[in-house]
Formats: structure tokens, C-alpha cells, sequence
């Protein structure tokens, strides 16, 4: 088994087998995302990638849970996915999960049937990253996708069978753009309608576009309080069916962890006592990316 660092995963894929199927990111340009900017992006021949699949049927065999690294492997055509789900069925006789990154651009390239394909033979999440349901932010930061094919992508895999996490960025927006941003992001997550929800606090990383702009003073972060304010309208704007919603990842100045519509009452009012301060927010010590 081989893997090119650096390696991504999400938080929820802590126990899963990560089976690098592409390198990098065949994207790459959002400007507030360094992950894969030292990677040109690739994809790995089909011998390896069934090579590394055996080896790990041999040591861990009841594996249950498979992450296909890296940025978005779902970009892959699905001639070339297909023998990977199927080898990885064949290996692990548990496997009860395959998920990976996946950018919208990925999933529309795809037909109905060729989505409902891949759900058969075991994909079953994908993380999707809209950071900001407002046009003008989403232009800003390159994300390679309009709003609308976003929501498209989401439904459309969703119709597929295929649960969808999305991931949003509080302070994406700025402190220009801070409501619009909450608002609109509140606004789309209820188009998309998924089974998951996670929200993250943005931070500026060296190298990126985005570290500049702060840097240069042409973009303005929001502060701690703000991103409650922020959190506070995505909720009241977020009307999904059923979804579990989190900001415990470590970027978040408040954890929070709910089912949506059901605990909206009770993340509301966490909000709410935060922003009182009844509630201390993290320290800037403890946050991480
Ligand atoms: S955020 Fe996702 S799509 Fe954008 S450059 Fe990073 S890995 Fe690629």
C-alpha cells in the first residue's frame, strides 16, 4: 500500500480503509483551499489500485468501511470506478461503505443510470463542499460549479441513492458579504436537501489566494461573534427534510450536533446562549484547520 502525502480525509472517515484512487485534485483552484496544491493531479493505474486492495484484504479483512482518496475520485469515468467497487466487494465480505469526496462537476458528468450503477455496487456518500450558497461568494472563491449545478449534483445523486454531506463555510463571505453568505448557504442547503450537514469556520491558509487577500487587507474575516450570527441565519434558513447537522469540526468556535428539522429549536437556542455568553467559545488555541 502506498500513499502520496499529504492525505484528506473527512473527520467521519476515522475508521475507514483510505484507498488512493486518483492524486490530488483535478480542480484545485478554489482559492481558500491549499490541500492539494503540491499534488498534480493523476490518476492511479487500475493495477495498483486492485494490487493495494488485495494487500489490505489480507490484513484487515473485516474491513466495513472504504474512503476513496483523494480530492474528488468521482471524477473518474465509471469504466474505471466499476472495478474498483466491484474488487472491493469481492475483498471485504462486510463492507457496508464506500464514499469519497465528490465535486458537482463529478457527479453531473455522470448519467441516472451510470449514479445508480455505482450506488448498486456499493458507493453510498458523497462529501461535497458548497462552502457558500451565495452566487457572488461562490464565484469568488473558483469553486469550479454554480450554485444551481451544485444543487443539481445533490439531487441527482440523492435520486441515485447515493447520501450526500455537504460542507459549508462559516465567514466565507467576509465581513462584506457576512449575511447574504449565511442566508442564501441557509437557502440551498434546503434546495439540496441532504442527509448531512457540516459547518466549518474558514481559515486562511499560507499559499492560497484567499491567506493573500487577508493578508493585503482586500478581504475582511469575520470574528468569533460573528460566526454565531452567521450560524444563527444558516439555521432559521435551513429547512431540510431529515439531516444530521454538526459544526464540531475542529475549525468551529462553538460544537454543536443535531438532527434537522427535529433539534432546530435546541441548536437555536445554543446559539443563542453563546452569543449571550453564557456559553465560552473555543480559544484560538484549540481551533484547528
Ligand atoms: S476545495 Fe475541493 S474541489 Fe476545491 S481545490 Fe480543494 S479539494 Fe479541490
Amino acid at each position: 500500500m502506498r500513499y502520496r502525502e499529504p492525505v484528506f480525509r473527512p473527520p467521519s472517515e476515522a475508521e475507514s480503509y483510505l484507498l488512493p484512487v486518483t492524486d490530488g485534485c483535478s480542480h484545485n483552484e478554489c482559492t481558500y483551499c491549499a490541500m492539494y496544491r503540491t499534488k498534480r493531479f493523476s490518476v492511479r493505474p487500475e493495477a495498483d489500485i486492485l494490487e493495494d486492495i488485495r494487500l489490505a484484504a489480507r490484513a484487515y479483512p473485516d474491513t466495513r468501511r472504504v474512503f476513496l482518496l483523494d480530492g474528488d475520485a468521482l471524477t473518474l469515468a465509471p469504466k474505471r470506478l466499476v472495478p474498483v467497487l466491484e474488487a472491493l466487494r469481492a475483498a471485504f465480505p462486510e463492507l457496508q461503505r464506500v464514499s469519497s469526496y465528490a465535486n458537482a462537476v463529478s457527479i453531473l458528468n455522470k448519467t441516472d443510470a451510470e449514479l445508480a450503477q455505482l450506488r448498486a455496487l456499493g458507493l453510498s456518500l458523497g462529501y461535497l463542499g458548497l462552502e457558500s450558497g451565495d452566487e457572488a461568494v461562490n464565484a469568488s472563491i473558483v469553486k469550479g460549479a454554480t450554485i444551481d449545478e451544485q444543487v443539481e449534483a445533490v439531487q441527482r445523486a440523492q435520486a441515485a441513492g447515493i447520501k450526500m454531506s455537504v460542507m459549508v463555510l462559516l465567514g466565507m463571505g467576509g465581513a462584506e458579504r457576512s449575511r447574504e453568505h449565511a442566508i442564501a448557504t441557509g437557502q440551498v442547503l434546503s434546495r439540496m436537501d441532504p442527509r448531512y450537514i457540516s459547518c466549518l469556520c474558514v481559515t486562511p491558509v499560507p499559499g492560497t489566494e484567499l491567506f493573500d487577500a487577508v493578508e493585503a487587507g482586500t478581504f475582511r474575516m469575520i470574528t468569533p461573534e460573528q460566526t454565531l450570527v452567521e450560524l444563527a441565519l444558516l439555521l432559521e434558513h435551513t429547512d431540510v427534510s431529515g439531516a444530521v447537522f454538526r459544526s464540531n469540526h475542529a475549525s468551529n468556535y462553538l460544537p454543536l450536533g443535531g438532527r434537522l428539522p427535529a433539534d432546530k429549536a435546541r441548536l437555536l437556542a445554543a446559539v443563542d446562549a453563546a452569543r449571550r455568553g453564557e456559553v465560552a467559545l473555543k480559544p484560538e488555541y484549540l481551533r484547528g484547520l
